[in-house]
């Protein structure tokens, strides 16, 4: 079998750039080792979607055949520091109609899927693993469990933050585990969260509520491992009772509406997103803290860039040629980076104990809430990806 893009891995990373690639000429196959599974009732695993990740997925259709009654916009964002520091973003104020949506992992990965087996320039090959990959100067060659093989000019790495793919072509990566875990659960809010995400930062770790259903609030808690362990352990009522705790009863009581999850929390970084033939994308490229809402946008902006990349080649260009896949790198050098920076020396200053540390932060924060033309320019790059 013969094909111009390999994508192993098929999660939101790889899905999303096979379907950005549905009008091309590119003869597509997409290997998979697991049927993406579709949660009962409200998955706990939802993102903060930014306005230019929504333009990407509307460019493919896929935004607009999402159920509206399950995505929530967000208009403002409420921060809160430890000791009295604030910070609030309008999307009013910035000119801009929301901030972001708040939207189930599974409701975007069905609808990347029924796209993808509908798509007449793809082969889903799913579920299967890959047993070994060999690169030479005129294509790759993917061998699957079975013993097929694949041949394609360019294989794309979107297989997740352990990259298989990665490790097959010595891309060195450098791994630094946070020692903390995401905890993740959904609950039904007394109060209507205003379409307001929020977060607090706190001794125990950063809280987020964000808004999801009309009156249902999804968490994130980054906190230790240890502790991460005792919030999973805790019986619902006194994990509500926790989490109505820590977010200052801003919606009010909660109530389970899911069951708990949890998710290591790492920043990795490669030291090259390309290769001769290999393209990194997604997880497989970056892993931040999520504390900036940021993990799948990256990724959606990795797919936006090479499809971009592989639509505009000249009909003579070969797609896993160096030298076009240095313009993907040259195009995502700076985002992930930037991202990884900010949310790492966030992470860094909250977790840092002491008086003085903590008084700066906080009037931070407070000295940037009074700077209306700051605000708007963060507001602006963190939804817009540019000032
Ligand atoms: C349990 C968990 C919960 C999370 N919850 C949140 C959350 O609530 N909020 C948040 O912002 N982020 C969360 N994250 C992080 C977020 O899921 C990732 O940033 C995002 O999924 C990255 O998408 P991706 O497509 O790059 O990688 P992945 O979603 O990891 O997709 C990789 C895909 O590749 C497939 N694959 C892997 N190896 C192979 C192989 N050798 N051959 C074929 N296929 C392969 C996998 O089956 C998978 O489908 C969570 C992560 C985990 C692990």
């Amino acid at each position: 079998m013969n094909f111009d893009v390999l994508i192993v891995g098929a999660g939101l990373a790889g899905a999303s750039l096979a379907v950005a690639l549905q009008a091309t000429k590119l003869k597509l196959a997409v290997v998979e080792s697991r049927l993406p599974v579709v949660p009962i009732g409200l998955d706990q695993r939802v993102y903060a979607v930014s306005p230019a990740s929504q333009r990407f997925l509307s460019g493919s259709g896929i935004w607009e055949r999402l159920d509206r009654d399950r995505i929530c916009a967000v208009r403002e964002m409420d921060i809160h520091g430890d000791k009295g520091g604030h910070l609030r973003f309008s999307a009013h104020d910035a000119g801009l109609a929301e901030l972001a949506w708040i939207v189930e992992s599974s409701l975007m990965l069905s609808e990347l899927w029924e796209t993808l087996k509908r798509q007449h320039n793809v082969t889903l090959l799913c579920p299967t693993t890959c047993s070994s990959l060999s690169i030479d100067i005129d294509s790759a060659a993917l061998t699957l469990a079975d013993g097929q093989v694949v041949r394609s000019r360019l294989v794309v790495a979107a297989d997740g933050v352990n990259s298989w793919v990665r490790g097959q072509v010595g891309i060195a990566t450098e791994l630094q585990p946070y020692r903390q875990h995401g905890v993740v659960a959904n609950f039904g809010s007394e109060r209507s969260h205003r379409q307001t995400a929020y977060q607090w930062f706190r001794k125990d770790g950063v809280v987020a509520l964000l808004p999801l259903g009309a009156q249902t609030v999804s968490l994130v808690w980054s906190c230790s491992d240890e502790f991460a362990s005792e919030l999973l352990a805790l019986d619902d009522a006194s994990f509500c009772e926790r989490v109505v705790e820590a977010s200052g009863g801003s919606v009010g009581g909660l109530q389970l509406v899911s069951d708990r999850a949890a998710f290591p929390l790492r920043l990795m970084r490669v030291e090259t997103l390309v290769k001769q033939r290999v393209a990194l994308i997604g997880d497989a490229a970056h892993a931040i803290h999520p504390l900036s809402g940021h993990g799948i946008n990256l990724g959606f902006q990795d797919s936006c860039a090479l499809a971009q990349g592989l639509e505009s080649l000249a009909s003579w260009e070969d797609p896993g040629d160096l030298s076009v896949l240095r313009r993907y790198a040259r195009a995502r050098a700076e985002e992930p980076l930037l991202m990884q920076y900010s949310t790492h020396g966030l992470s860094r200053l909250f977790g840092m104990e002491g008086a003085a540390v903590s008084y700066l932060r906080n009037i931070g924060m407070n000295l940037t809430s009074n700077m209306p033309v700051l605000k708007d320019a963060l507001v602006r790059y963190a939804t817009l990806g540019h000032f």
